[in-house]
């Protein structure tokens, strides 16, 4: 059976809870995915630790849902060496509370330029250090961390790694133990290298699937992220691709969004479903 097979059932949809931010915390988030059968969640920090790390753990532990990523650890670049490591420490503690939720993955935006800099060549060292020290801590833990390559609009403020080209280089020079990335396809849809970095990346460093759409036009660089379906991005073809790879993990739902933030949360997580169904 394939995942396309698969796909008329939403086991292998998981919510990223950015999607219902503004309406749910995360006992309802929880509850929703229960309620409309969706099989797996990724919530963000924010979410986990204003419901307590532990409690978190409890409430998804009692429920069948996979934790397909904790999202999220990164921002890496800072201005000075004390910058750094204040970032690394966050780093280590977002470590922890994947570990303590189940996560499958950290998730890594991996931050940008350092205020008052124009270093994009230093920024984007500083990331690989970062990544380095923190797999230290992360690979003795057992949580493997996701490089998320961002769409290159955000490389100034939220993400230096552009391109899965980049992220592969990376984990080519780091080593795939608990490396790995996750594959966001508003972010890197529009690469002509995708296909080709999607079979160098393989089985073993695609650690996450994140989809939603690129709108057209897209009226917010951050906030207005379509739901499947409603844009331009061949998700199948990119689906198609993952799992020609052999990727056999969930479609992770991720939608920034202030128009689908204003909607009811459940009519949100049945249009998810709806189009997991038939557009993922
Ligand atoms: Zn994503």
């Amino acid at each position: 059976m394939t995942l396309r097979d698969l796909s008329a059932d939403a086991s292998l949809c998981s919510l990223n809870t950015a999607t219902v931010r503004e309406q749910w915390d995360l006992r309802q988030m929880v509850d929703g995915c229960v309620r409309h059968g969706i099989g797996g969640i990724s919530p963000w920090r924010d979410k986990v630790q204003a419901a307590g790390v532990d409690e978190a753990a409890r409430m998804i532990a009692d429920t069948d849902l996979a934790v397909t990523g904790l999202c999220r650890g990164g921002m890496f670049p800072a201005a000075d060496a004390a910058g750094r490591a204040a970032a690394l420490d966050d780093n280590r503690r977002a470590v922890d509370e994947a570990v303590a939720i189940g996560a499958q993955c950290l998730v890594l935006v991996v931050g940008g330029i350092p205020e008052g800099t124009r270093d994009l060549v230093g920024a984007r060292a500083q990331v690989e250090d970062g990544i380095g020290a923190l797999l230290e801590y992360s690979r003795p833990a057992g949580m493997p961390l996701a490089i998320e390559p961002l769409h290159p609009m955000y490389a100034a403020d939220r993400a230096c790694v552009n391109t899965m080209a980049q992220a592969n280089d990376i984990c080519d020079r780091l080593g795939d133990d608990g490396l790995g990335i996750a594959l966001d396809v508003y972010h890197v849809w529009w690469d002509p290298d995708l296909p080709a970095e999607i079979a160098r990346a393989g089985r073993k460093r695609i650690l996450a699937f994140h989809v939603c759409d690129w709108l057209v036009p897209t009226t917010d660089l951050l906030l207005d992220r379509g739901m499947p379906g409603d844009g331009v991005i061949d998700i199948p073809a990119i689906r198609e691709q993952v799992e020609a790879v052999g990727y056999a993990g969930h479609c992770e739902v991720e939608i920034l969004s202030t128009r689908w933030w204003h909607e009811d949360p459940d009519d949100v997580l049945a249009t998810v479903v709806e189009r997991h169904k038939t557009v993922v």
